[in-house]
C-alpha cells in the first residue's frame, strides 16, 4: 500500500472504528511538545505514561486540604486521607480482573515483589527452585536472586555450597545459582514458546517452589499465557506469581479467574500515575486468611478497627490490604485516581480491542518498509503481545534511533540493539503510527 492511500484511509476512517472510538481520550492527556511547537510522537507509554488532565487538580486539592486542615485532613479532607487508598482499590481491581479484596495499592513495585516473595516463596529441602524468564527485567532478577540467597544463608551449611560467597565479584566464578531455572528461547528464536515453558515446569515438577514471570516481557514485548502457566505451576504444586509492570493497563487480565497466587505492578507505565508512582499487589482470595504465612508486617496492614489502639500484637486485615506497611502517600494516590477514572470511562476490553488494531496497523506498516536493517522481534500473534513492538536494528546501529529521535519521535533504545515503540490506545492514534513509520522509513 502506498502512503497516500494509507493517509486517505486514516482521513475517512474506514474500517478503523474501534481505534476511532477510543481516540477521544487523547484530549484528556497532556501531550509533550517538540521544540517547533507540534506534538511529539510519544511512543513510550510503556516506560512513562502521559499526564492526565485531572492529575494536577487532584493533587492540588490535597495540597489545599493539607494547607487548610493540617492533620484534620485525615478525617475531613474532601477525600479523607485515612481511608484514601480505598478510593483506588475498585478501579484498580477492574484493570487487572481481580476482586477488590484481592487488590491493594501500596509501595513501589520491587518492594511489593519482595513482600510477596517473603510470603509465597517458601523453599523446602527438595522444593526450592524458582522459574523465571532469562532476561527478565533486572530489578526482578536481582529481587529473585537475592531472595534465593537470603533463604540459603539462613540454612545451616549453606555457605559451604560456594555460590553464596558474600564477595559478589567472585560470584561469576561459581556455578549458576542452582535454585533458579531460567527460561530461554530456543536456539535461533527470540521469544519463548508456551509449550516449552510448560514442559520445563513439568520436568522440574516438585522441585519448583515458585514460578515468577513477567506478564509481558519488557524487552521483547512478548505476552505470556498466564492462565496456562498458572495451571502448569499449580499442577506441580508450585506457587505462581507475575510481575505485571508491562501488562497492567495494557492487556485484559483475569487474575482472579486465572487463579494466580500473587501479582505486583507499577502505575507509572501504562497506568499513567506519574514518575515513581505508587505500585500495587494482588493476592488471590484463597490466601486472604493465610495468616500462618510469614509476612513482613506494618501498622497499615493491621485491623482497621483497632489500628489506633496501638496495641503490641499484629492482627492482619484479611485479604491483600493485610500486606500494607505504611500509611500511604496521598499525592501519589491522587495522581492515580486521575488516571484510573479514565480507565473506568474507557473500559479495559474496549482499550484492548483498540490496542490490537492500532499495533496491528503499526506492524503492517513496518513490514511494508521492507528494509533488512530492521526486524520485529515481538510475536506477530496479537494474543502474544500487548501494544509494544520491539524493533531489532541490524549491527546494533544506534544512529537509526538517534535519527528518529531528532525528528520528534520519543521511543526508547534498549541495549544491545532494540528500539521499543508502544502505541498506547488511550492517547496514541493512527496518525502517530503513520507519522512514525514515515520518519523511520526516511531515516533508513
Ligand atoms: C519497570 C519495571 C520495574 C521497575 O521497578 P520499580 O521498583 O518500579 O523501580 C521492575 N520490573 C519490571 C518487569 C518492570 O518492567
Amino acid at each position: 500500500m502506498d502512503t497516500d492511500t494509507y493517509a486517505e484511509k486514516i482521513e475517512n476512517g474506514s474500517s478503523l472504528n474501534s481505534v476511532n472510538s477510543i481516540q477521544n481520550f487523547k484530549s484528556r492527556f497532556h501531550i509533550p511538545k517538540a521544540p517547533n511547537g507540534s506534538d511529539v510522537i510519544y511512543l513510550t507509554g510503556n516506560s512513562l505514561g502521559l499526564q492526565p488532565e485531572n492529575t494536577r487538580k487532584y493533587i492540588e486539592e490535597e495540597l489545599d486540604d493539607w494547607a487548610s486542615l493540617g492533620v484534620e485532613g485525615h478525617l475531613h479532607a474532601r477525600h479523607p486521607w485515612l481511608p484514601y487508598h480505598e478510593f483506588v482499590t475498585e478501579p484498580m481491581a477492574r484493570v487487572v480482573g481481580a476482586l477488590p479484596r484481592e487488590t491493594v495499592v501500596m509501595n513501589s513495585l520491587t518492594v511489593n515483589l519482595h513482600l510477596m516473595m517473603v510470603s509465597f516463596y517458601r523453599p523446602g529441602v527438595k522444593r526450592r527452585k524458582i522459574v523465571i524468564e532469562k532476561g527478565a527485567f533486572p530489578s526482578d532478577q536481582y529481587a529473585v536472586e537475592s531472595q534465593v540467597k537470603f533463604h540459603r544463608v539462613s540454612e545451616p551449611g549453606a555457605v559451604a555450597t560456594g555460590f553464596l560467597s558474600s564477595d559478589t565479584k567472585n560470584l561469576a566464578a561459581f556455578a549458576p545459582n542452582p535454585d533458579l531455572i531460567q527460561l530461554a528461547p530456543r536456539e535461533g528464536e527470540t521469544t519463548l514458546r508456551t509449550e516449552d515453558i510448560i514442559e520445563t515446569i513439568e520436568r522440574y515438577g516438585d522441585e519448583i517452589a515458585l514460578v515468577m514471570m513477567g506478564g509481558v516481557n519488557y524487552y521483547t514485548g512478548q505476552a505470556f499465557d498466564m492462565k496456562a502457566i498458572t495451571e502448569a505451576g499449580h499442577r506441580v504444586g508450585a506457587m505462581v506469581g507475575f510481575d505485571l509492570a508491562h501488562a497492567a493497563g495494557n492487556l485484559e487480565l483475569r487474575l482472579h479467574d486465572w487463579d494466580v497466587d500473587f501479582a505486583v505492578w507499577c502505575s507509572y507505565k501504562y497506568l499513567n500515575a506519574g514518575p515513581g508512582g505508587i505500585a500495587a499487589a494482588f493476592v488471590h482470595e484463597r490466601h486472604a486468611r493465610s495468616f500462618g504465612l510469614p509476612r513482613f508486617a506494618g501498622w497499615w496492614g493491621h485491623n482497621k478497627q483497632t489500628r489506633f489502639l496501638m496495641g503490641p500484637d499484629f492482627d492482619p486485615i484479611p485479604g491483600a490490604e493485610g500486606w500494607q506497611l505504611s500509611n500511604p502517600p496521598i499525592f501519589q494516590l491522587a495522581a492515580l485516581r486521575a488516571s484510573l477514572e479514565i480507565f473506568d470511562d474507557a473500559g479495559m476490553a474496549n482499550l484492548r480491542s483498540g490496542s490490537v488494531e492500532l499495533t496491528g496497523h503499526l506492524e503492517k506498516q513496518l513490514k511494508e518498509i521492507e528494509n533488512d536493517r530492521i526486524s520485529i522481534i515481538t510475536p506477530s500473534d496479537p494474543t502474544q503481545r500487548g501494544c509494544q513492538l520491539s524493533i531489532r536494528v541490524r549491527d546494533a546501529d544506534k544512529t537509526l534511533f538517534e535519527a528518529i529521535a531528532a525528528r520528534g519521535v520519543i521511543a526508547d533504545w534498549r541495549e544491545p540493539d532494540v528500539i521499543r515503540v508502544a502505541p498506547v490506545p488511550l492517547y496514541n492514534d493512527l496518525t502517530d503510527v503513520f507519522r512514525f513509520t514515515e520518519i523511520l522509513r526516511d531515516s533508513l
